[in-house]
């Protein structure tokens, strides 16, 4: 695969690089990166999110789909290599496309690794390699000991997920959600539980420079996720008798500074993630990541996910944040991050390295 996508690369015209990506996520971050940056951009979407990118001019071109899924059709990807394009993945391709196979564009990224995040024993086991600090993961409902998350293979942002106290409520509300049809119970027998971790959660979304060699924290935030951020305007009282369960549909996101002497916790984590991701996946990781965290009572770090793209709670650090701010002494988010390391690649005569 890599040998086709290195292969289409050659034949682009590196003075006219344009960018491009499915209208959704953070494609308005991404895409007024890649404009601030001198790039031709191109926003491929659905009748539905037109509006959004008309009203912000950040797209040069508007190519329209029915759905996301039309990005593999063989005539829209030839007209985007025509145009020189490296697209930039997010969330929308894990959510709605999956399986990048089928896709000859280059991306700007690793697309073995984003199939590492989608799945759930592999990013275990990455994560496991890198030392960091995971929540218990239970095998069997059997094995509940405490407080535990119940997540499902298609849950999307979190919808569907469910916190049980112990092992005979996971039974009780699990077969409580096949009765009400809310859930299969095929979906049931291969729901991934665990550990719930009490405490904040800290959004790190970190760049893995190749052509600076060096690992960057762009921004840091937090999720608005409805209901549970909810739950606390509704006395406990009412919340067992109304038996509200929380859901975790993330709405929006709100920006975090770090107390700092907790930011080395991240630092190292991330470093480590990017250490094993050169052993798993060559090259390794190329751009945006993030690591998902709860930082506990005694403010420790646990971590519960990863994803190898850009997040869309980066969509915070427009124009720059704090961190990103330090380092750069100019405005820097992750769009423009992104586009920054293309601009450098193509100057360097390195843009094989970042995509794939
Ligand atoms: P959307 O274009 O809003 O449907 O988002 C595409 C995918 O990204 C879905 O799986 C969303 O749940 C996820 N997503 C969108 N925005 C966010 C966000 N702010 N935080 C986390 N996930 C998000
Ligand atoms: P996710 O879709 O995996 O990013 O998670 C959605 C929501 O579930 C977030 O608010 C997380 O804080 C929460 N969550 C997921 N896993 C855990 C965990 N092991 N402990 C505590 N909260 C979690």
């Amino acid at each position: 695969m890599r040998d086709v996508i290195l292969s289409t690369l050659k034949n682009y015209d590196k003075d006219n690089i344009c960018i491009a990506t499915l209208g959704s996520h953070s494609a308005l971050n991404i895409l007024k990166g890649a404009k601030e940056e001198g790039f031709k951009t191109i926003c491929i979407c659905r009748d539905k999110e037109r509006i959004i990118y008309e009203s912000f001019g950040v797209a040069d071109e508007i190519i329209p789909i029915k759905d996301y899924p039309d990005l593999l059709d063989e005539k829209l990807q030839s007209k985007l290599i025509d145009s020189n394009a490296i697209l930039i993945p997010h969330g929308s391709f894990n959510a709605y496309i999956g399986s990048l196979d089928k896709l000859r564009i280059p991306i700007f990224g690793n697309r073995i690794l984003m199939e590492w995040e989608v799945d759930r024993k592999k990013q275990k086991e990455w994560l496991e390699k890198a030392g960091v600090r995971l929540p218990k993961t239970y095998s069997n409902p059997e094995e509940i000991d405490g407080l535990a998350i119940v997540k499902f293979p298609g849950a999307k942002g979190g919808k569907g997920y469910f916190i049980v106290a112990n092992k005979d409520d996971f039974y009780e509300k699990s077969r409580k959600m096949v009765e009400n049809g809310l859930i299969s119970k095929e979906e049931m027998e291969n729901a991934f539980i665990q550990e719930y971790v009490f405490g904040v959660n800290i959004y790190f979304s970190f760049f893995y420079s190749y052509v600076l060699d060096r690992i960057e924290l762009i921004a840091i935030d937090r999720r608005y996720e409805s209901t549970v951020d909810a739950l606390g305007k509704i006395p406990a009282e009412i919340q067992i008798k109304a038996e509200i369960m929380p859901t975790y549909t993330v709405v929006g996101n709100f920006p975090i500074v770090l107390r700092e002497s907790l930011l080395s916790q991240a630092l190292n984590a991330a470093k480590n993630i990017v250490d094993v991701s050169k052993e798993i996946a060559y090259p390794g990781m190329v751009g945006p990541f993030c690591i998902e965290s709860v930082f506990d009572e005694n403010a420790e770090m646990v971590v519960f996910e990863i994803s190898a793209r850009i997040v869309a709670g980066t969509n915070v650090g427009i124009p720059a944040s704090p961190y990103s701010y330090i380092l750069w002494g100019e405005n820097m988010y992750m769009g423009r991050r992104i586009a920054r390391e293309i601009k450098i690649a193509i100057e360097k005569e390195l843009l094989d390295e970042v995509v794939y």
